[in-house]
């Protein structure tokens, strides 16, 4: 009997007892902006601020409407505007290239290795085309960041990390957003806290804070936000920034909160899933795993593996017997762009010279998710699933079956 796998690749667990508690709480009293308190009270925003900054050890936190926002303030707190270029990803998702071409910026993308992170030797060679890396952690990769750090320091580069994918994550010990000038979060669905929307943004930058909690549309409350600097720093600043209103409800902080106390667990139990997940796919002739380094501790919400120098048709053919079999599977080499699958050449908005290393990388990529209503034994099907059929086109591959792509 052939097997096949009937869950949903994008169930996300439901919001945990307590936020939902929290939200009905919040939704009683009826006071969802974060500025609206009655005496003594302190919001769920500003307490999730406070507990954020604490999580990942950052002095500040702010929290904002979506991921893409915390990415485009960030932006606009280290000075980028019109014409500006801003160094990021080849690979990545279309928030990060939209967030560059939502304050006028034009992105100057760099390649990926194999093991799918930003290759540095071609940040190396870019870092005097701009000032400011805007850094992706995609799907959880994560690159020698002390290495990266090196780079950008001796060539005056600012880091912004793209923090996504990696909330829970770390490398060498420190968290994933606390190496650059700033750390951006998403508490999207599918990402690692859901709210349906949101983000978070965290610094250590005093100035780069101020600025990006007036832009968030603090009006000239920004007294009201604990994890802040302090009301001194924003003497001149609060009279310098524009209004970009991006602030996220009590609502949502609410739903968030009781979420960020379970963040270890979840990230664990991912690991579990994504373990079973490569174990099922290692030695897969033709199938490479990405290597993940000691210093690498990730959290695994979604599986990639490359199908290195196979044709176009035989990923292709990869994707749908998987499909038939119910493994919804992404391939970042399609022609087209399709739902949350993207590359930099899908971007017209932003031209970028062909770039054909990191091409060759981009189009033998899969990509999986794993929301955490699957189980061990749902992980060991699909992969039991995609090394039956990988290995089934392999073989036709190596009979001549696929030869042009
Ligand atoms: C989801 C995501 C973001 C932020 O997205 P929002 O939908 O704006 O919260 C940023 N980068 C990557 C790589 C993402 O996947």
């Amino acid at each position: 009997m052939t097997e096949r796998f009937t869950g949903s690749f994008t169930q996300q667990e439901p919001i945990p007892p307590a936020g939902i508690a929290a939200a009905n709480a919040v939704m009683q009293h009826g006071r969802l902006h974060r500025y609206n308190t009655v005496a003594g009270e302190v919001a769920e925003t500003a307490l999730l601020e406070v507990e954020f900054a604490a999580s990942v050890g950052a002095q500040y936190c702010l929290a904002v409407a979506s991921g893409g926002y915390a990415m485009t303030t960030a932006l606009r707190a280290c000075g980028v505007g019109h014409g500006d270029k801003v160094l990021t990803n080849a690979f990545t998702l279309a928030p990060v290239p939209g967030a560059i071409a939502a304050v006028g910026a034009f992105p100057v993308f760099v390649g990926v290795t194999e093991d799918l992170v930003i290759d540095l030797d071609d940040l190396a060679a870019k870092l005097d085309q701009a000032r400011v890396l805007l850094l992706s952690h995609m799907r959880g990769h994560i690159c020698d960041m002390r290495k990266l750090m090196q780079l950008c320091d001796a060539a005056g580069v600012t880091v912004i990390e793209d923090c996504a994918h990696t909330m829970g994550a770390s490398w060498d010990g420190v968290p994933s957003g606390r190496w650059g000038r700033f750390g951006c979060y998403s508490t999207q669905t599918y990402k690692h806290i859901n709210s349906g929307e949101g983000g978070l943004l965290i610094s250590d930058d005093a100035e780069g804070m101020a600025r990006a909690i007036m832009l968030s549309g603090s009006y000239m409350l920004f007294e009201r936000h604990m994890a802040a600097p302090p009301p001194e720093t924003f003497a001149q600043i609060k009279y310098e920034t524009p209004n970009i209103s991006g602030r996220m409800d009590n609502l949502r902080a609410a739903i968030l909160r009781p979420q960020l106390q379970d963040l270890k667990t979840q990230c664990d139990r991912w690991n579990a899933l994504y373990d079973v997940v490569a174990d099922g796919l290692r030695d897969v002739p033709g199938l490479r795993l990405p290597v993940r380094p000691a210093q690498e501790s990730f959290v695994a919400s979604s599986f990639q593996f490359l199908l290195l120098d196979w044709s176009s048709r035989a990923i292709a053919d990869v994707i749908a017997r998987c499909a038939a079999r119910g493994v919804e599977l992404k391939w970042f080499g399609g022609a087209e762009p399709t739902g949350f699958t993207s590359r930099y050449d899908s971007w017209r908005y932003a031209p970028s010279a062909p770039m054909p290393a990191a091409d060759r990388i981009l189009a033998g990529i899969v990509d999986m998710r794993l929301p955490l209503t699957f189980s061990v034994d749902d992980c060991a099907l699909i992969a039991r699933i995609i090394k039956a059929e990988v290995g089934a086109v392999w073989q036709n591959q190596a009979a001549g079956l696929h030869q042009a792509s």
